[in-house]
Order: C-alpha cells, then sequence, then structure tokens
C-alpha cells in the first residue's frame, strides 16, 4: 500500500498526459510556455482571485509573497509552529523574523486567541514592529479567516494564507487560495494537486502586488528582461509541469470528493476509538492530510508499530514544531505559551490518504488500529 500512490492517479489520465507533456516537446517554450498562462488563468478561475503568478515552489511562493508585501529587518510575522518549516522559513528568508503562535486543539490550525495574544506581546515587548501573519490551511482545512483578518485590520498587519495544503478546501462557498491580501500554494507532488516536481503559485486580488511579484519571480524585472528594477528570484514554474496541472486540474473535482469519501470512511470506522479530525462548522478540507490524535506518545507508539508490522504506511505531521527545530530553537520568539502545539506534536499521526482508496484497504486500517486500541485495554 503507498502513504498517497500517485501510480494509481497516473492510470486514471495517461494517455492525456502523455499527450499534454509531447505537445510541449513539440513546441520546445519549457519556459512561460503557453500552458503556464493557460493553467494561471484555470486557477484563478478555480479560486476566484484576479491574478495568479505561478512559481518554482511552494517555499518559493511564500518568500516571493513576503517580499512583495516589503517585509524587511524588524518585521514581525506571527505563523503558527505547527506547520511544514516552509511556513517560518521563509519569513526568515525574506528578512523578517517569525514569532509563533499556538494551534487550536481540535482544527490544529492557528488559534486567533493566541495570536491576539502574541501581537500584544510583541507590542509591549518592543523592538520587532507587527507585520503581518501567516495562517496556514493544515492538513487541508481553511484556517479561521474571518477572525484572523479581523485581528489583522484592528492591528494594520497584511494577512497571507499557506495554502499548499489547502487547495481545494473551502469556507461556505470561498475556495481556499482566496483569503488575506496574497495567499500561496505548491504543486509538490504529494499535495492534494501535485505536479511531476516542484512547483507553486501565488494568488491575489490587488493589482499592485501582482506586478511586484511578478516582477521578483524574474529576477526583479521590470520594463524588460535586462531592465532589473529590484532584487529578485529566478522562480518559474516549468511549462512541462504546468501541461501536467492542466491535465489534474480537470480531474480535480472528481479526486477532491472521492478524498472526502475515503476520509468520511475513516471517521465512521474509527470515531468511537479515538479522536478523528474535526472540520469546523461550514468549512471543507481537501484532505491533504488525515490525520488521528492519540491519547498518549504511547498510544501513538503502539497504533504506528501495528500498522507498520501489517504493511501500512504512516507518516507523523510535525513530530518537531518549529520553534523546537534546531534551526529555531535557540533563538524562536514566542510570547505565549505553545501548550497546544507541543502537546499535538506528540500524539497525531496520519493515515494513507488519496483519491484511489479502496474500502477494503480503509476497512483493514481501520481493524488494525481497533486491535492495536483494544489489545490495551
Ligand atoms: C509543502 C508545504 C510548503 C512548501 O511547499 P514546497 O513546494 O515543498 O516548497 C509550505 N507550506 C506548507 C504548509 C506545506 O505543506
Amino acid at each position: 500500500m503507498q502513504f498517497i500512490d500517485l501510480h494509481r492517479q497516473y492510470e486514471q489520465f495517461q494517455d492525456m498526459m502523455r499527450q499534454r507533456i509531447d505537445n510541449v516537446l513539440q513546441h520546445k517554450q519549457f519556459i512561460q510556455g503557453p500552458e503556464v498562462s493557460e493553467l494561471e488563468r484555470r486557477l484563478a478561475a478555480y479560486t476566484g482571485r484576479r491574478y495568479v503568478k505561478s512559481c518554482a515552489s511552494g517555499t518559493d511562493a511564500l518568500t516571493i509573497s513576503l517580499m512583495a508585501l516589503g517585509v524587511k529587518q524588524g518585521d514581525a510575522v506571527f505563523v503558527p509552529s505547527f506547520t511544514f518549516f516552509a511556513s517560518a522559513e521563509s519569513i526568515v528568508l525574506a528578512g523578517g523574523t517569525p514569532v509563533f503562535v499556538d494551534c487550536r486543539e481540535d482544527s490544529f490550525n492557528m488559534s486567533p486567541d493566541s495570536l491576539q495574544e502574541a501581537i500584544t506581546g510583541i507590542k509591549k515587548a518592543g523592538g520587532l514592529k507587527p507585520k503581518g501573519i501567516i495562517a496556514v490551511d493544515l492538513f487541508g482545512q481553511p484556517a479561521e479567516y474571518g477572525r484572523i483578518c479581523a485581528i489583522a485590520r484592528e492591528n494594520s498587519l497584511f494577512v497571507l494564507e499557506d495554502g499548499a495544503q489547502g487547495f481545494g478546501g473551502a469556507i461556505g462557498a470561498q475556495k481556499a487560495c482566496s483569503f488575506g491580501d496574497i495567499s500561496t500554494t505548491s504543486f509538490y507532488p504529494a499535495k492534494p494537486l501535485g505536479c511531476y516536481g516542484d512547483g507553486g503559485a501565488i494568488f491575489t486580488d490587488s493589482e499592485e502586488l501582482a506586478e511586484v511579484i511578478d516582477s521578483i519571480r524574474n529576477h526583479g524585472q521590470g520594463q524588460n528582461k535586462y531592465d532589473n528594477i529590484r532584487i529578485g528570484l529566478n522562480s518559474r514554474l516549468d511549462t512541462i509541469q504546468a501541461a501536467v496541472l492542466l491535465v489534474k486540474l480537470d480531474f480535480f473535482e472528481r479526486e477532491l470528493a472521492l478524498r472526502a469519501q475515503a476520509a468520511q470512511g475513516y471517521t465512521e470506522q474509527l470515531k468511537d476509538l479515538i479522536e478523528v479530525p474535526v472540520v469546523l462548522d461550514g468549512y471543507s478540507s481537501s484532505w491533504a492530510q488525515y490525520t488521528l490524535k492519540a491519547k498518549s506518545f504511547d498510544e501513538r507508539k503502539r497504533i504506528l508499530q501495528a500498522l507498520n508490522q501489517n504493511g501500512i504506511p504512516t507518516a507523523v505531521f510535525y513530530p518537531t514544531p518549529i520553534h523546537n527545530t534546531a534551526a529555531f530553537k535557540d533563538h524562536a520568539i514566542l510570547p505565549q505559551s505553545l501548550a497546544v502545539t507541543e502537546d499535538i506534536s506528540k500524539k497525531v499521526f496520519s493515515l494513507p490518504m488519496h483519491p484511489y482508496l479502496s474500502e477494503d484497504e480503509i476497512r483493514r486500517i481501520c481493524s488494525i488500529i481497533r486491535a492495536s486500541i483494544d489489545s490495551k485495554n
């Protein structure tokens, strides 16, 4: 069994994929080819954003966005600690300072209460200037943008949505990657919409930001290629990857429904045994991950052992909160306790999740979990 089965997915559209890639091999516009602008138009239509700029990775998407938003030395950017490293790494790359925020016990997304506390703490301490917020759509569920954007407005902060896992999710009818001033996503192969290499995209409704983002991803380009008006990056989405994504996008809604079906299957069979994922009222998840919370570190260890002994791949996202990583631990700034983050990082684990999981596979995984919990009680 695969944790994310890209082979079964490929079988669905093999011929179309080869055709699309072959087209690129024929026209040979490998950089900024027609597939890239076609994809950007499709992504704008899908999310409802006015401007979409593709780039080389989800990490670059974050870094470019922070550069476009003018983050500089001395600026504090508030970010959850319970997320993938890049959410905070990008802040440092852009020249700012991450300030770590705790998460909610149920959805694992940024806690607006903890965010408020962190902003107050930084203002009181002096030194750093509060500049913006990166909220993460963890495991596929959008963060609470209603409350987060209200806090941002009160404090004149920008909001950057890290939708690397959230693309395809929504709050009501509003799609992920349309919240805040700028949103970003990743097309890393294991993400809900993944390409066959690295890739990312940046979404905004601001024409001004879109222009700056476009310039930054092309070496700070001005009027033309040799007119460099700012420091930028070489960060473009390859045409071949855009072609891959155009094929996958045609299957994406169907795959989202299949992911939701798999998640529902897990939840029905596991909800009496263990804490299953909580999706807030009115929210929908892209189910980038299906993540359970064990009662203790030991229970998690026992369940993971049982699954692995039976050939079921598992993963722990994330065993080390970012503020405890070697890269940050000596100088991480956290104005308040990150008690929930510390706790859940010892208890959560994720099950295989992709659109082509069979009911039999789900049943088998759930019965192994049931046996490993029962054997202890
Ligand atoms: C994967 C991921 C990223 C980084 O994306 P890459 O394309 O791998 O650079 C950033 N943030 C989150 C939350 C992610 O899951």
